[in-house]
């Protein structure tokens, strides 16, 4: 299962996203290229992986602590583009 998995995230615009959920073989490719080879197909292979069922609390903790350190950096990062 790959739903909660991290390498299967992308950001993209509507736009980006639409056109690549209407071009299967296009997907496939931007993923091979945006994860590497070797992370795509490790990533592949946990599609049929249901067992263990993922910890929600424990994803919930771990992705809520990687938001608070992404917030904490684009924070830092504007106040020294602020003092410039
Ligand atoms: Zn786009």
């Amino acid at each position: 299962m790959t739903r909660w998995d991290e390498e299967n995230c992308c950001a993209l615009c509507f736009g980006c996203h639409q056109y690549l959920d209407s071009q299967p073989i296009e997907k496939v490719e931007f993923f091979k290229e945006w994860l590497g080879e070797n992370n795509f197909n490790m990533l592949n292979s946990r599609v049929r992986q249901v067992h263990p069922k993922p910890d929600k609390n424990l994803l919930m903790i771990y992705y809520q602590s990687k938001i608070k350190a992404l917030g904490k950096g684009t924070e830092a990062s504007l106040r020294e583009k602020i003092k410039q």
